[in-house]
């Protein structure tokens, strides 16, 4: 471990700073602040990412990386043999979030563009994929300039649509681990709102949790709100369909068992005097089990059922499960591993163990046919910003939120570090 820590710190040092605490990281140098500015200010929605590949690709090319495009959709692979040795694939995703930035930075996205239902939306990373692959780009470059220092296969990986969680899938559907060295291990890295900058924190085993978002249909008859006697209301039993689905973690679930059912959006009818023939819901279901992800499933299309026949409905309700995230485990063994090396070069305090969040993630998918893998957690918060709303209780704005804005120059130099360390605590020499 000392022998590859010092590697780690000779590859490292060319490029950092003078004095201080800076001195755990690398610089951003001009090149990925630039990287960094250009692709907060040029956000893609999820799938439409042709010029983020492009620039992504090109950056890989330069480095002298094998470069694919056009994988399961907008995908980059740049694939880097150097030796003998492990197949490390890293990954950052590409997409942006429809959302109107209102950060009031500087260099705050002012993009617009339609969305896939033909709505005009403000464009923003409000994920932080900007400052993932920021932190990709520097960690290729600098395992590019330094190949003397590990041995083995290097894969970048660049994926598209993760906040649809429906890249990863395609990529792997269009031959990823058959048409490129298949990895043995994976690693990503996923800016944290609730971390300040300086510090990475991981979860070894089950990180992210189980995610389904379903479309609910009730039916009913429709007509005239005078007349409700000529009709059956799907609005009355879309009501009750609500607060019933609130008994399946209250008065299903194991305490033990974490779960989340939310309504996260309800729609019928047009009018006051209109009782609408049907009514549209749309659920997320979040846990970490997959037992209690199908009593979940069960649960719900047993209550929308048991409503609708309660209320003499004609035709039973469609449930539809739009999109799934299965819940990312991190390999236990490989999370140590890295977070040894990481602990060496951030400093003990500077890699904390965190609980597993409620969010989800496409990086499982990655975990096909066994292969381990690593998401690990990039404070991104101002840390004096940080400590002061820790101490107050204020809530600072979270991942998604228009008004998230990470502490640019301390969240990449982290970035940057932790993951050519991480990199290096697997290949390096
Ligand atoms: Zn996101
Ligand atoms: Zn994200």
């Amino acid at each position: 471990m000392k022998v590859q820590s010092l590697i780690v710190a000779l590859l490292l040092c060319a490029s950092v700073l003078a004095a201080g605490q800076s001195q755990r990281f690398v610089t951003t140098d001009e090149v990925n602040e630039k990287l960094y500015l250009d692709l907060h200010q040029s956000p893609e929605l999820s799938g439409h990412e042709t010029r983020t590949a492009q620039k992504m690709a090109d950056g890989l090319r330069a480095l002298g990386f094998d470069v694919a495009t056009g994988v399961g959709g907008t995908g980059v692979v740049g694939v880097m043999k150097n030796g003998p040795g492990p197949v490390v694939m890293v990954r950052t995703e590409l997409d942006a979030l429809p959302i109107v930035e209102r950060t009031g930075l500087s260099y705050a996205s002012k993009v617009k563009t339609l969305n896939d239902a033909g709505v005009e939306v403000g464009v923003m990373h409000a994920c932080g994929h900007d400052a993932h692959m920021s932190s990709w780009m520097g960690t290729a470059r600098l395992l590019a300039a330094k190949k003397s220092a590990w041995s083995g296969t290097l894969i970048m990986l660049g994926q598209p649509a993760e906040e649809t969680v429906s890249g990863a899938r395609r990529m792997l559907a269009d031959g990823l681990y058959e048409r490129f060295p298949k990895p043995t291990y994976v690693l990503a890295l996923h800016d944290s709102a609730d971390l300040p900058a300086g510090v990475v924190a991981y979860t070894a085993g089950v990180a992210t949790s189980n995610a389904d978002a379903l479309d609910v249909t009730i039916y009913g008859r429709g007509g005239h709100g005078s007349r409700p006697d000529a009709t059956i209301d799907p609005v009355v039993i879309a009501a009750r369909v609500v607060l019933t689905l609130q008994t399946l973690v209250s008065r299903e679930m194991n305490p033990w068992n974490p779960a989340v059912v939310t309504v996260g959006s309800i729609h019928g009818g047009t009018r006051y005097n209109i009782i609408p023939d049907e009514v549209h819901l749309q659920l997320t279901v979040r846990d970490y089990d997959a037992k209690v992800r199908q009593h979940l499933l069960d649960g719900i299309r047993r209550i929308v059922r048991a409503e609708a026949e309660a209320a003499g409905a004609e035709k039973m309700p469609k449930v539809e499960i739009a999109e799934s995230a299965t819940a990312v485990h991190n390999d236990v063994a490989l999370t140590n591993r890295v977070m040894a090396a990481l602990r060496e070069r951030l400093g003990d305090s500077n890699v904390r163990e965190q609980k597993p969040v409620t969010g989800s993630e496409d990086f499982s998918e990655f975990e096909r046919d066994g292969v381990p893998v690593l998401q690990f957690n990039l404070g991104a918060v101002n840390p004096q910003v940080w400590s002061d709303a820790t101490k107050s209780g204020k809530q600072l704005p979270g991942l998604h939120s228009s008004a998230f804005a990470p502490d640019r120059e301390l969240t990449l130099k982290t970035g940057v570090t932790a993951e050519t360390t991480a990199v290096l605590s697997l290949m390096g020499k």
